[in-house]
């Protein structure tokens, strides 16, 4: 099924986002997750894709799992680095043959061992003209990323916000945003972008704090900003990972809590394939039957 039409019919819409095993682990390892992840009957699982296309075979592979073997619906990521047309075409084909019928188009970061990579030598340059190629193949339902602060190497968040709207127009259904810690860049986020003229469905990204070093790396290279609250939640629980992860998932379902209830589609929750502190947090934010 589509994801946006769960998204018409449903609210609030519950994504987990969980990542392949890495290229020298074994792929079974993620099974025993995703078996305890089917039982929070999530209404989607997206599965990243690695850096530089690291992991493309294994993002098709698990996505095409979670669909046939735990009935769940899936979406594969997909990225534009590295790839070359026909090479996109394969994997699209394979897509389709496997029956997946959703995937998150982004252009993705350069590989870890290339930080100057030149995008010029993709066969799509930005997210967008993913888009556009995928949208004509009239097969699959189009997800993309959104960004509450702007996209980091944006000089402006306007130029951001113009981009996004180019993107969204070659065939985007809904929105996934970037982590942000305060619903309130969520909600102006997306009254602003509407004023642009960008009404599709906007999901919001949660990322709890399981681990604030883990956190302030991905804010670092993501340009999130992190509230004063959290800065003093890390600060009191530095040296504790015990209580900073109580304390994390509390907030993490807090802010859950009060999208959906401010009006949000559902949760987009970035799982760091830890089932069972997702099943803490929806249970905290009464997600859980
Ligand atoms: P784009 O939409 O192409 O934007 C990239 C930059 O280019 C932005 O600054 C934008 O403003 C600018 N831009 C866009 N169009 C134009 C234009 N026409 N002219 C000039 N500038 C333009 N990465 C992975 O590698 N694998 C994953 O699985 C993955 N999953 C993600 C999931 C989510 C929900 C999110 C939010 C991000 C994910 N990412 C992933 C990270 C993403 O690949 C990076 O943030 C990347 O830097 C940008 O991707 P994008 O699709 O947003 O790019």
């Amino acid at each position: 099924m589509k994801i946006i039409d769960i998204i018409k019919s449903k609210k609030p819409v519950l994504g987990f986002e969980i990542f392949p095993p890495k290229q020298n682990t074994p792929i079974e390892t993620i099974y025993n997750s995703l078996e305890k992840f089917k039982a929070l009957n999530p209404d989607y699982i997206s599965v990243t894709y690695g850096a530089g296309g690291s992991t493309k075979r294994n993002t098709i592979d698990v996505a095409s799992k979670i669909k046939s073997e735990y009935g769940i619906e899936s979406m594969a990521h997909f990225t534009c680095v590295c790839h070359q047309e026909e090479e996109i075409d394969n994997l699209l084909e394979i897509m389709s043959e496997e029956g997946l019928e959703n995937i998150l188009a982004l252009r993705g970061d350069p590989p870890r061992d290339k930080p100057d990579y030149d995008f010029t030598g993709c066969a799509y340059r930005y997210a967008s003209d993913l888009v556009r190629h995928i949208h004509s193949k009239n097969k699959f339902c189009i997800a993309a990323a959104a960004y509450t602060e702007g996209h980091v190497e944006s000089a402006r968040i306007l130029d951001d916000i113009k981009h996004l709207k180019i993107k969204v127009d070659h065939g985007v259904d809904f929105l996934i945003t970037q982590l942000f810690f305060d619903n309130r860049l969520y909600f102006d986020f997306v009254e602003r972008i509407s004023d642009h003229g960008i009404s599709c469905p906007v999901m919001p990204g949660i990322m709890p704090v399981f681990a604030a070093d883990q956190i302030k790396t991905m804010c670092l290279r993501s340009g999130c900003s992190i509230p004063a609250k959290l800065v003093l939640l890390m600060d009191k629980y530095s040296g504790n990972p015990d209580d900073m992860l109580k304390a994390g998932i509390e907030y993490a379902a807090e802010q859950i809590s009060e999208l959906i209830e401010n009006g949000a589609p559902g949760i987009h929750l970035y799982t760091m394939n830890r089932p069972v502190s997702t099943r803490k947090i929806l249970r905290a934010a009464n997600l859980l039957s």
